[in-house]
């Protein structure tokens, strides 16, 4: 039986040398930022059952968990510097904890992001990470930052996470092929962290978020932040390339209101509509312009001709519905 030190050592602590002044094994780790520097701090939970289904394959796990949060320094513009884990585990499972941390520390590399520390304990399955990035001051990319007049974007594809979902749960018919193709991007989204990188370099910072929870409820955080409203053009949003052989009213619902996209959305004057086409090419991230920012509150939603559309649309809540 592995001890929880044993595990730790086993799984968790590498022994090549980092970036941390100080890692795994101590009280505290030491994070020594470049000077001048802010920063950048988020958590994101995966409980079983609610973010992903019991029996889940653990290297997909490993890789979402750290990608929903390297997906929220994106979405600030930060640069990845490292995270801490705090686990979660019903029992000391070398083949999971194998797969989990195999997982986990392909995205951590590729980012060069270090595990630093965390704690482990037995209960049920539960993994929250802490990530911890920098940017320089003034640069972040703030909910607050919207203006009247600005162009919104969306990078990447959307609803295809939320096509998968409904695959599983038989809401659509989907073939073997399609559904495992959308499963992909449910499993193990990319965070856009050079794209943030990108966007944060434009002369006005742009306001952003990343997409977790559906594109119309999530880009309400931006327009109530910015106490703005927004025109959103829905038969513009780029659809996800499973998504996008699916009947029109599908393909408005998820694209809209999926969730689980980790695709960003920010905002940015007309003025740089060109810089934006560049960060995008400069960080290999297909970028589209689906709306605008307007003075009057409140969100819009508008067909191809620009007629409105009513689809009652809401964002994802774990406290509201069932
Ligand atoms: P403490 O008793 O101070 O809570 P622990 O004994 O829980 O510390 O952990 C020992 C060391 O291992 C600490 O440096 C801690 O950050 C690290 N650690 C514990 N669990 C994990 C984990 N799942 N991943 C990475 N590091 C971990
Ligand atoms: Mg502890």
């Amino acid at each position: 039986m592995l001890s929880e030190f044993d595990l730790i050592k086993q799984y968790f602590r590498r022994a090549r040398p980092g970036r941390a002044v100080l890692g795994i094994g101590d009280d505290c780790a030491l994070l020594a930022p470049t000077p001048g520097m802010q920063l950048a701090v988020s958590t994101d939970m995966l409980v079983e059952d609610r973010h992903f289904f019991a029996g889940a394959d653990p290297r997909m796990l490993g890789h979402k968990s750290l990608a929903v949060n390297l997906s929220d320094l994106a979405a600030m513009g930060a640069r990845p510097l490292g995270f801490t884990l705090a686990l979660a585990l019903p029992q000391a499972d070398p083949a999971w904890l194998e797969g989990f941390s195999s997982g986990l520390f392909a995205l951590a590399d590729a980012w060069d992001c270090e595990l630093i520390g965390g704690d482990t304990t037995k209960g049920p399955l539960n993994i929250c990470i802490t990530v911890f990035g920098e940017l320089a001051p003034g640069r972040a990319l703030r909910r607050d930052a919207a203006r009247a007049g600005d162009d919104i974007w969306i990078s990447g594809t959307l609803g295809d996470a939320r096509l998968a979902l409904a695959g599983y749960w038989k809401e659509v018919e989907l073939d073997a092929e399609a559904h495992a193709q959308a499963a992909q991007r449910m499993h193990l989204p990319s965070p856009r962290v050079a794209l943030g990188l990108a966007l944060a370099k434009l002369p006005v910072a742009p306001a952003a978020l990343d997409i977790s929870d559906g594109l119309v409820g999530d880009l309400g955080h931006i327009l109530a932040a910015s106490n703005v409203g927004a025109r959103l053009d829905v038969d513009a949003l780029p659809a996800g390339p499973v998504l996008a052989r699916q009947p029109l009213a599908l393909r408005r619902r998820f694209t809209a209101a999926g969730g689980d996209d980790y695709e960003l959305c920010f905002t940015a004057p007309a003025l740089l509509r060109e810089a934006v086409l560049a960060a995008g090419r400069e960080s290999g991230t297909p970028v589209t312009r689906v709306g605008r920012i307007e003075a009057e509150p409140g969100l819009r939603l508008v067909d191809a001709d620009g007629a409105a559309l009513e689809l009652g649309l809401q964002g994802w809540d774990h406290f509201a519905g069932a």
